[in-house]
């Protein structure tokens, strides 16, 4: 099925309201329709729309892109923060995420899904609980935390050069 939102933003360089459509999902029989990413119409940055409070469950996209190439982590924690506040609030959670609790449940997703017989979801928990034990183990020998402040720093080095760009 194809699902395009209309959203509402406010340009975290200019500070610029407009409004856009967003494609949430596409159906591939019939193809992407063309929509274009949102941009501000005055300064041209790209649109955030992935924030700290809004979206907690995206730690998981920047812990596990850190796990196997830093400088992916840093383009996501970039991209899902508007300004250094929205890095420092990522960091606090991403530091206090319950890597068990997270383990937990997503055990449950795998039995679930091998329940089910959905043999491409269970292959993806099975990825994904491998990633989290990894965590665990950078968590537990003390060096997810200094991890977590040196993508930080370079985030916001990322967030600096993004502000220079654009800022008219
Ligand atoms: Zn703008």
């Amino acid at each position: 099925m194809t699902r395009i939102k209309d959203v509402k933003i406010t340009c975290h360089i200019c500070g610029t309201e407009y409004e856009g459509s967003v494609l949430m999902s596409s159906n591939s029989m019939t193809g992407a329709p063309d929509i274009k990413p949102l941009a501000c119409p005055k300064c041209g940055a790209p649109a955030k729309q992935v924030h700290p409070e809004t979206h907690s469950a995206a730690t998981t996209d920047i812990l596990t892109a850190l796990l196997k190439d830093k400088n992916k982590a840093v383009a996501i924690l970039c991209e899902y923060s508007r300004n250094d506040t929205d890095v420092d609030e990522w960091v606090k959670m991403m530091k206090e995420r319950n890597l068990n609790e997270w383990e937990k449940s997503n055990e449950d997703f795998l039995k679930d899904a091998e329940t089910n017989k959905m043999e491409s979801y269970a292959g993806e928990f099975k990825g994904q609980a491998e990633k989290i034990e990894r965590l665990k183990e950078l968590s537990e020998s003390g060096n997810l935390a200094s991890k977590i402040d040196e993508i930080a720093s370079e985030a916001k080095k990322c967030l600096e050069e993004e502000k220079s760009k654009y800022q008219v």
